[in-house]
C-alpha cells in the first residue's frame, strides 16, 4: 500500500464495536445513537423515494437543502451564506472534513487541532500529505480548557489550517466566548484558514452554556469553512448527509475535491432533511432533554461505580478517571471491562495525537436508550 495509508489500521470505533459484538457487551464505545428520529422526517424520506428522488442530486446538493442550511446559519448564528456558491452538501461531515483538508493543504503543510481530537483529523492531514500538529487542551479539574500559549507555540510558517471542533468530541467541551475570541485572534494574526467541526451544535445541555459559531466573530467569516451534519441532530448517522458553509472561493475549493470523492449522494435524504432543518429547534429541544437525562444517568452510575466522571456540557460522551477504581490506565481498564462487567468503552488516550494524554481517562457514550444505560450502570456497579 501507499505510504499515506500504511499503518493506518482500522479506526478505534470499528475495533471497539467489533469487541462489543464478539463479547456481547453493551457498546458505550462508538458514538452511535440508538435513539428515535423525527417521524415526519422518516415519512418524508419514504415519500421522496417513492416520488422518484433516486438519481444523482446536483453535485453541490439539492437546492432546497442548501437553502435550508443557509437559513439555519442566519437564524442561529447571524451569518449569511448564499445557498448558491456558499453552501455545499457532502457525504457526512466526514467527507466535508476530508475534502476541506485536501482543498487547503499542500504536502508538507501543517494542520493544528486541539488534542484530544476526533480521529479523522490526523488521517485527513495525512491523506493530504500534511501533518497534524496537536495542541493539548489543558486539564482543569474535571474539564478541559484552551491553552492559548500552547496554540501559539504550535504554529510554524507551514501552518495552513486550524481545525476547531466545538462542541468537542471526545470531551463534551463547548469553547467559551473568551476562548473563541483567542482562537480567532490567532487565526487572523497568522492568516490561517479555519475548518470548524460543529456536528454537535444542537446538543448542548447546560443552561448557561451556548454554542457559538466562530465564523460570526469579526474577520472570521472570510477565512472559515463551517462543517456540520444531520447525523447527530436527527439520529440519522447512517444517512451520511453533511454540509459546508463558507465564502465562495473556499467552498469552491472544497467542492473541487468533493466532486471526485463521491460526486454526490443521498438524494432522498437531502430532500427530506431540507424540510426537517427548517424546524430543527423544536426537535432538538426534545432531544437535548433526553440526552441531558441520559448524561446524568450515566454520570451518576460512573460515580457509583467508583470512577470520577468529568463535566460534559455537550455531545455524546462522558469521560471518567479510572484511577479511583484501582486502575492504572484506561487502556487496561477498557481491555478488561467487557470480560469483567460486560461493557465496552474507549480509552481517551486513543483520541490523542500528541504524547500528553491523561492515560487514566476513559470515554463512555450516552446516546443510547435509557434501558440500555440503566443496564450498563447496573453492570458497572460491580466495579465498586
Ligand atoms: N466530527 C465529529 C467530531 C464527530 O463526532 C463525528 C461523528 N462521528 C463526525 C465528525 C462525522 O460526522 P458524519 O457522521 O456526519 O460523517
Ligand atoms: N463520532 C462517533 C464517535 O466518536 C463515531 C464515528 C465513527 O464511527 N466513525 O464515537
Amino acid at each position: 500500500p501507499a505510504a499515506r495509508v500504511r499503518g493506518m489500521g482500522t479506526s478505534i470505533f470499528t475495533e471497539m464495536t467489533e469487541l462489543a459484538r464478539t463479547t456481547g457487551a453493551i457498546n458505550l464505545g462508538q458514538g452511535v445513537p440508538e435513539l428515535p428520529s423525527p417521524p415526519a422526517l422518516l415519512r418524508d424520506v419514504a415519500d421522496a423515494v417513492l416520488a422518484g428522488h433516486n438519481q444523482y442530486p446536483p453535485a453541490v446538493g439539492f437546492p432546497a437543502l442548501r437553502e435550508a442550511v443557509a437559513a439555519h446559519q442566519l437564524r442561529r448564528y447571524g451569518v449569511a451564506y448564499d445557498p448558491v456558491g456558499e453552501v455545499l452538501v457532502t457525504t457526512g461531515a466526514t467527507e466535508a472534513l476530508a475534502a476541506a483538508v485536501l482543498a487547503f493543504c499542500d504536502p508538507g503543510d501543517e494542520v493544528v487541532a486541539f488534542d484530544p481530537c476526533y480521529d479523522a483529523y490526523a488521517a485527513d492531514a495525512r491523506l493530504a500529505g500534511a501533518t497534524l500538529v496537536p495542541v493539548p487542551l489543558a486539564l482543569d479539574g474535571d474539564h478541559f480548557a484552551l491553552d492559548a500559549d500552547a496554540l501559539r507555540a504550535a504554529l510554524s510558517p507551514r501552518t495552513r489550517v486550524l481545525i476547531l471542533n466545538t462542541p468537542h468530541n471526545p470531551t463534551g467541551k463547548v469553547f467559551t466566548p473568551a476562548e473563541l475570541a483567542e482562537v480567532a485572534d490567532v487565526c487572523r494574526t497568522y492568516d490561517l484558514t479555519v475548518i470548524t467541526d460543529e456536528v454537535y451544535e444542537h446538543l448542548v445541555y447546560e443552561d448557561g452554556v451556548r454554542h457559538l459559531a466562530v465564523a460570526a466573530l469579526p474577520g472570521m467569516r472570510e477565512r472559515t469553512v463551517v462543517v456540520s451534519s444531520a447525523g447527530k441532530t436527527f439520529n440519522t448517522t447512517g444517512w451520511k448527509i453533511g454540509w459546508v458553509c463558507g465564502p465562495a472561493p473556499l467552498v469552491a475549493a472544497v467542492g473541487a475535491a468533493k466532486q471526485f470523492l463521491t460526486y454526490a449522494s443521498g438524494t432522498p435524504y437531502q430532500v427530506a432533511l431540507a424540510r426537517a432543518l427548517g424546524s430543527v429547534e423544536e426537535w432538538a429541544a426534545g432531544l437535548r432533554g433526553t440526552l441531558r437525562a441520559h448524561r446524568d444517568l450515566l454520570g451518576t452510575g460512573l460515580a457509583a461505580a467508583g470512577l470520577r466522571p468529568f463535566r460534559a456540557d455537550a455531545g455524546y460522551f462522558v469521560q471518567a478517571d479510572v484511577r479511583p477504581a484501582g486502575y492504572g490506565n484506561g487502556v487496561d481498564f477498557c481491555r478488561e471491562l467487557p470480560g469483567r462487567v460486560g461493557v465496552v468503552a474507549i480509552p481517551t488516550s486513543a483520541f490523542y495525537v500528541g504524547s500528553d494524554a491523561p492515560t487514566w481517562l476513559v470515554r463512555f457514550s450516552f446516546c443510547k436508550e435509557a434501558s440500555v444505560l440503566e443496564e450498563a450502570v447496573r453492570r458497572l456497579a460491580a466495579l465498586a
